[in-house]
Parts: C-alpha cells; structure tokens; sequence
C-alpha cells in the first residue's frame, strides 16, 4: 500500500455505512473505560508500514502506533514471514512456559541486544502478555531479593494498570511508594530546568534516602522510565540517569529500568539507557519486542534470582507467534541500524517542530528523544495569569529565571489538534500530566518524506485548531 494523500473524502455509501455501523456498536456494546477508541473514531481494517485503511475508505498515516508497540509499523513483511513459518511449521502455539526453539531464538536475539553488563548475567521471566505484568514481575522480583518492602517511583511515571504498577505510577497516592522528583524543563517543579534542576532532583533524592527522619524506608528498588512517555515525553538528561545508577548502586538498592515504551530503537538507542551508559539492575520489556504481539518480560541480573518457583506465574507465557515475530524485529532493528536511524531523524523532526513553536504561541515545549515526541501545548492568552503547577517568576533557586515560564497547559487545545489531525489523515496521541502534550511515535521504518508528510500534517492542525484560540 502506498502512503500517500488520504483516500477522498467522497467515499462509497456502503463503506460508509459499515464504518458507522461499527463504531455505533461499539459505543452500544463497549465499556465506558475505552481510551483510544473515544478520541479516534475510526476502523481500521487493513494496514501496511505508516499507513493505516480505514472501513470509511481513508488512509490515515499512524503515529500511534499501538502506544508505541509498532517498531517496524503495521505487517512488515519480515514480522509477517516470521508467524507464518511458526503457522506452517505446525509448533504449538500455547506452552506456557514450556521450552521451544522459538524461545531459545528469541531469547538468544534479545539478550544479544542487551546493554552488556547485564547480557553477560541477565536471566529472563516471559510474563503474562502485557507491560504491567511485567512491571509487577519486577517489583515482586526485587522485593524477595532485598528482603525490603517500599519502592522509589516518580512524579509522572506510568508503569500500567495493575494494582502494583499503579501504585508505583504518577497518579497514584500510595505510602508504600515514596515518590521522587522526576526532572523536566518545562515544568520543572523547582522552577529551574537544566542541569541544575536534575541536580537539585537528585540531591533530594539523595538526602530522602540518607535522612533518618525523611519518612522513607530503605526500598526495595527503584523504578524508572528513561523517557517518561504517558507522562508527557519527559527525557531524563543522562548525567541525572547516571545520579540516580551511582545513589542506587552506592545503596544496595536495584534499578529498574522501565524500557516497555522506549525499548528497541525508539530513542535513538537500542535501549535508551545506553544513552547515558547506565547498566540497570533489572529491565521491564514489553511493546516493540512482540513485533506488534503481545508479550512482555523481565530481564535481570542473576543474583536477584532467589524467589521461588512460581513466584510469578501466568497462563499466556507462552505465545510462540509473539515470540517469533519479536525475534524478527529485534533482528531487523539491529541489522539495519533503526535505532541510529530514529535518533537522526527524530533530531530533524524536533529542529523542524521547534521552529514551528516559533511560530506558534500555542506551543510552548517541543520535546523529545529519537523518534518519540512531545508537543507540549498552552494557553498563551494567560501569559500574565496565575497558572496551576507553574513556576513563580524568580525562584531564589541556583540559577532564578533560566528556564522559560511555563504556560498554562491547553488540554482543549490539544484535544482539538488530535482532532484537526485525524481530518487531515493523520493518528496521534495525546499525553501529560494534562493530556495537553500531542505524542508522535512513528514506526522507525518512515522515510524522509513520511516524515514531511507527518510535520506538515500536524503543521495544518495546529494552524486550524489554534486560530480561534488567537482571536
Ligand atoms: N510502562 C510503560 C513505560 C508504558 O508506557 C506502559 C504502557 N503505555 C506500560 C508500562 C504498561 O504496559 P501495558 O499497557 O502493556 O500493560
């Protein structure tokens, strides 16, 4: 399928009718939680790379992603080729945690990918199919092997839906998880940004830690995201991701690196922890690595590895269809040097955003690492007023004044761009602390013209959805 214009509008009757049809059913039948669904009313039906057909006849190019799962965007040929060998080779497809040859070759391409330091001592525990899983997997692993109950999260972190990654999640209130200052630039709750802000984040950290009377026991771990990615596509500068390696390290105390949504070349790396040269303790995996299956895993060094048999258990372990059509994309990340690709090609599509923002008020952060990226926008019209969660003008702070004032976040406005974009033939997600940031999270397959096409997508939609907003 060739990625082109969105099919034209006028599109045949009964197409037409089928799509409605569809989407009224789903709204009768499905729950009121549905997420994606809600903002994105559309039925897909058939999908190739970027490009994503619609039951109403168009073509809508997918930034989306599955959140992010779709490394080498929707039917690559070689994920393709990879199930239908498993299919033809007549292999069960259910064995829960049985050993097959598709296991071995996955699990011999991952921990081929993995940062050394930990290939070299990793052990691996397939999960039931889903990120959280994993993420519970983690904090079960590291809770048996300190013996220590409480966990260190983050402000804005997001590791799923289950109750133990909830609890370690930004929205969560809970006292078992101690939550640290995340750093950012834009919002940054010191009102500094910069180096000086993360160092600030991390000498609180520090002193949370070593402060007998801070309220906080000595954790069991410490969870984090490289890049924050449902909390707003925050980056952690690597100077702070090697604070928090060297506080943990210097403390016994294990580092989980949630890499569910920046794994596999999305950054710019291969994971993004190598970014910063930070090896983590344990490593939670899932998304990119089931090549667009469900399937998630914990990776860790083998000395954690003292909890018992069925310590973590789960039926779905074992999905060889998965397993293969994650091997295949691990291996073609690798060969083909996406995640170097993704980090030159995300750097242009920031440059070329940032000198969007300069030209649009409504824009106040552009941000991002590789081909994961945040448009963060606001209210300009409330330049002068009190703003919820905003930095006062000067701080008294290390370095008062250099970070820019922060805008009050525009989640109405974003909403409207998401909803500018799809008209124009374009999915994006929206994301942050106040669903105000819009999330691009292309395959890292896209060419240099997909690109353009994407930028000058979004480009229009900002234009339509910002005008009234600029009197
Ligand atoms: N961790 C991170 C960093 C995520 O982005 C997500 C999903 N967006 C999860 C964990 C949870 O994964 P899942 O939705 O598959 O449970």
């Amino acid at each position: 399928m060739a990625v082109t214009e969105p099919a034209p509008a006028a599109v045949s009757a009964a197409h037409s009718a089928a799509h409605e049809g569809i989407l009224r059913r789903q709204s009768a039948r499905e729950s009121a939680a549905r997420t994606y669904a809600r903002a994105l009313p559309i039925v897909p039906v058939r999908a190739r790379g970027l490009t994503i057909e619609g039951a109403d006849g168009r073509r809508y190019l997918d930034c989306l992603s599955g959140a992010g799962t779709l490394a080498l965007g929707h039917n690559h040929p070689v994920v393709l080729e990879a199930i239908r060998k498993v299919l033809d080779s007549g292999a069960p497809l259910h064995v829960l945690d049985l050993a097959t040859p598709v296991k071995d070759a996955f699990t011999t391409e991952l921990f081929r990918t993995l940062p050394r330091g930990l290939a070299d001592r990793a052990r691996i525990q397939f999960c039931g199919p889903a990120g959280t899983d994993a993420v519970e997997a983690a904090l079960k692993l590291v809770r048996t092997a300190t013996g220590r109950d409480g966990m260190l999260a983050f402000t804005g972190a997001y590791h799923g839906m289950t109750a133990g990654a909830l609890e370690a999640s930004g929205g969560a209130t809970d006292v078992r998880v101690a939550r640290l200052p995340y750093p950012q630039d834009y919002r940054c709750p010191f009102g500094i940004g910069g180096a000086d802000g993360a160092e600030v984040a991390a000498r609180w950290t520090e002193s949370l830690l070593d402060d007998t009377k801070s309220g906080v026991l000595r954790p069991a771990g410490m969870i984090l995201e490289p890049v924050q990615g449902e909390g707003g596509v925050i980056p952690a500068p690597d100077d702070w991701l090697r604070r928090m390696r060297a506080i943990t390290a210097a403390r016994s105390i294990p580092l989980i690196a949630d890499e569910v949504q920046t794994g596999v070349g999305r950054t710019g790396a291969f994971w993004a922890v190598e970014h910063s040269g930070v090896v983590p303790d344990v490593m939670v995996l899932s998304k990119a690595i089931g090549g667009s299956l469900p399937l998630a895993v914990v990776v860790y060094r083998d000395d954690l590895d003292v909890w018992p048999p069925g310590a973590h258990a789960g039926t779905f372990r074992g999905n060889q269809l998965a397993m293969a059509a994650g091997a295949a994309t691990l291996a073609y990340v690798r060969e083909n040097g996406l995640a170097e690709r993704a980090g030159v090609l995300g750097a242009r599509m920031l440059t070329h955003l940032r000198s969007l923002a300069a030209e649009h008020p409504c824009i106040g952060d552009v941000r991002g690492r590789g081909l994961m990226i945040g448009v963060e926008l606001v209210n300009p019209a409330a330049a002068d007023g009190p703003e919820p969660g905003a930095r006062p003008a000067t701080t008294g702070l290390l370095s008062p004044g250099r970070s820019p004032r922060p805008l009050p976040p525009a989640p109405e406005l974003a909403a409207e761009v998401q909803r500018e974009c799809l008209r124009r033939g374009l999915i994006v997600e929206l994301g942050g602390r106040h669903s105000s940031v819009v999330r691009l999270l292309p395959p890292l397959t896209i060419t240099d013209e997909q690109a353009a096409a994407i930028l000058d997508r979004l480009a229009d939609a900002i234009s339509a959805a910002a005008r009234p907003h600029h009197g």
